[in-house]
């Protein structure tokens, strides 16, 4: 059997759930294929959405018109804003999900999209004719036709669990089959295959915690959310297991604490001593594993005057027991795990429902692809997701919306969406994929951006709707709304520009009563404002408009105030590079024929074939004087033409 679609997306976890969505809305006849339906944007690993940079993520995601945001909004468990002492740059959402409903609800949207064919089968080889890709092949043998395919497999190319020192097993996830026929294919279509591990903590019965011995960590006590539409129209919600002593209830949405316990030095000698039975101990796993989020064996190892590690306790949803524990990411054998667990008073009791471990997996190298996430080698072939050799759910779904994106443009033979370093994190992420050689999973961080202070979570829908609008991601209301939104922002500016206080008046006043200086006679409210501490809800109350303005916007005039020099330095830094950024390198130059560039920079350069001088310019091993032969031969080549 064989059936037509303009683009195919195969997974349907976090990548391909918003690659899937962003071909349908752009208006692409497409059809979302996975292993098992039932399991929709799977949270195999931490139960929660969000935190520094990933929260930056979600928000770019939705004012590109994405679902992530919106699904979260309506299915969180708990929601706080971390970073709040700190600057904008790195203020960050996190959201615990109900991870059950988070997959209920995003299967929900992906079955509210028109255009947008669900179906459950395994994907066991690529169909393609020459360099281009047709589709793909089923199990049963249904061929699914399509110009355009997005790859999103996640861990599953050939993933193999690995429990303790014996068990390993052949798998995706745990209890899910793994990719192999589709790691075959690639192979055989002359992709080079790497490869990276991961782990996960293992969950324990909620019944079994001992509550009184830890420490709650409360959710937010005014409304927060993810998605720039604010709060969700329904929200997804169970009836809570009674189990989970509540803390305290937020009277705008109900939500559950997390519990915070410490390993002590019994936890540690248990781990120590069974690290000979740990197949992700230090050395063990030619796999690279995630540097940032080690195992705790690997935590041990390489900090071992640390007296005690947090572990977070995280309950997996509303109706469930399972609870999550956050820090102790493992591959020891279960009865390991129970030990080292009950050496936490917390923990004497605990029973563990599913045990951690480790998966090893393929993935793709990613410099065999573009910035518009299409493979060099296939065209039509484009990927994105953990197989890029990333990890975590915000930046797959980041990846897989814009490589559903790119392959809509591609089958319409449109311009590709390609979000720049300065405008995204988006950005950010798919430039370094695509410059660097990654020797573990990638994970993004704000220190990865050059230009945070312009890359907020708060300002995304400024950033980037326009974007999203232009490639027809997002629909007419959502772009009208942020350009009010910035013209009233404009206009704020404007109007505090131009209001001068006599020193007497009720703003000096209020300054005075705050223990801050007085203003000078006739200073203009925004110098006001630039003082260090002075919030705008000063100048607010007593010089309003009228009418009055939403927080959103004096959010943006409060920030845009206060760090204006900074965010006009780093502005002056964008338009600086942009002129390397946007000077193109022809598709597939010679770079052997460039006379008197070093053998390494020919090697890498080929190699990662930089789509611009900017992108060439970070590649490593790639110095400032090669990229001036480079542009001079450019140069040549530009007027030659
Ligand atoms: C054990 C474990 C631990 C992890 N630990 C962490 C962590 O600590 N921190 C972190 O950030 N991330 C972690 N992750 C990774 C996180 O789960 C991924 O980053 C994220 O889910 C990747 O999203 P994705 O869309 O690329 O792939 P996934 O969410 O894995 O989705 C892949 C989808 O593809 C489908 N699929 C695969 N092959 C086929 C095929 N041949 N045919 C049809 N469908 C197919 C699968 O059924 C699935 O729906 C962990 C994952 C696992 C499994």
């Amino acid at each position: 059997m064989a059936e037509a679609f303009e683009v195919v997306v195969v997974g349907a976890g976090h990548a391909g759930c918003e690659a899937a969505m962003a071909a349908s809305r752009m208006g692409c006849r497409t059809c979302l294929v996975t292993m098992n339906l039932d399991l929709v944007a799977q949270m195999p690993c931490n139960p929660s959405i969000g935190g520094p940079a990933k929260a930056h993520v979600v928000r770019e995601i939705d004012a590109l018109g994405g679902a992530m945001g919106r699904c979260i909004d309506r299915t969180f468990v708990q929601i706080r804003m971390l970073n709040l002492s700190r600057g904008p740059a790195v203020r960050s959402l996190r959201a615990q999900a109900d991870k059950r409903l988070y997959s209920l609800c995003m299967k929900h949207m992906l079955e509210s999209t028109p255009g947008l064919a669900l179906k459950q089968g395994t994907v066991e080889a690529l169909l393609t004719e020459g360099d281009r890709v047709g589709g793909v092949r089923l199990a049963d043998g249904t061929r699914l036709e399509a110009p355009a395919v997005v790859l999103t497999p996640g861990t599953f190319l050939n993933g193999e669990v690995l429990s303790g020192a014996d068990y390993h097993a052949r798998a995706g996830r745990a209890g899910e089959l793994a990719a192999v026929s589709l790691a075959r294919s690639l192979r055989d279509l002359g992709f080079e295959l790497g490869r990276l591990q991961t782990n996960t903590p293992p969950r324990i019965d909620a019944r079994t915690i001992d509550f009184g011995a830890t420490a709650l960590q409360m959710g937010s006590d005014h409304p927060l959310y993810f998605s720039f539409d604010g709060a969700p129209e329904h929200v997804y919600q169970v009836p809570l297991n009674s189990v989970y002593p509540l803390g305290y209830g937020t009277t705008w949405r109900r939500q559950m604490p997390c519990y915070q316990v410490h390993t002590n030095g019994d936890t540690h000698r248990v781990i120590l001593g069974n690290l000979d039975r740990s197949p992700v101990a230090p050395g063990k796993l030619d796999a690279h594993g995630p540097r940032y989020c080690p195992s705790i064996e690997e935590k041990l190892v390489r900090f071992p005057d640390k007296a005690s590690h947090i572990f977070f306790l995280e309950p997996e949803g509303a109706a469930t027991t399972e609870v999550y524990v956050q820090g102790c990411f493992t591959g020891l054998p279960v009865d390991v795990q129970e030990d080292l667990l009950h050496t936490i008073p917390a923990l004497r009791e605990a029973r563990i429902m599913r045990p951690g471990y480790a998966i090893a997996y393929d993935y793709v190298p990613a410099h065999q692809v573009r910035s518009t996430m299409e493979t060099r080698r296939i065209h039509g072939l484009f990927l994105a997701g953990q197989i890029n050799g990333t990890s975590g759910y915000e930046e797959a779904a980041g990846q897989g919306l814009l490589a559903g994106a790119n392959a809509a443009c591609y089958v319409r033979d449109e311009e590709p969406l390609v979000v720049r370093r300065d405008q995204g994190y988006l950005g950010v992420m798919v430039d370094d994929l695509v410059t660097k050689d990654l020797r573990e999973p990638y994970r993004l961080f704000t220190s990865r951006a050059e230009y945070r202070l312009l890359l907020r979570q708060d300002n995304a829908d400024l950033r980037l709707t326009e974007l999203g609008h232009e490639w027809g991601l997002v629909d007419d209301a959502r772009h009208e709304a942020v350009r009010t939104k910035k013209k009233l922002i404009q206009k704020e500016m404007e109007r505090l520009r131009g209001v001068h206080l006599p020193p007497a008046g009720l703003i000096a006043q209020a300054l005075k009563s705050r223990g801050f200086d007085p203003p000078r006679d006739g200073v203009a409210l925004d110098q006001v404002l630039r003082r260090p501490g002075v919030g705008y809800d000063l100048v607010y109350d007593v010089a309003a408009p009228s009418p009055r303005l939403p927080a959103e916007v004096t959010e943006q005039v409060e920030i845009a105030l206060a760090y204006e020099g900074y965010i006009a330095r780093q502005a002056r830094q964008v338009e600086r590079t942009l002129r390397m950024e946007t000077r193109h390198i022809p598709e597939g130059f010679d770079y052997a024929g460039l006379v008197g560039l070093r053998a390494e920079a020919q090697e890498r350069l080929a190699r990662h074939q930089p789509a611009t001088v900017g992108q060439a310019a970070r590649i490593e091993g790639v110095t400032p004087s090669d990229i001036g032969l480079l542009l001079v031969h450019l140069e040549r080549l530009r007027r030659r033409d």
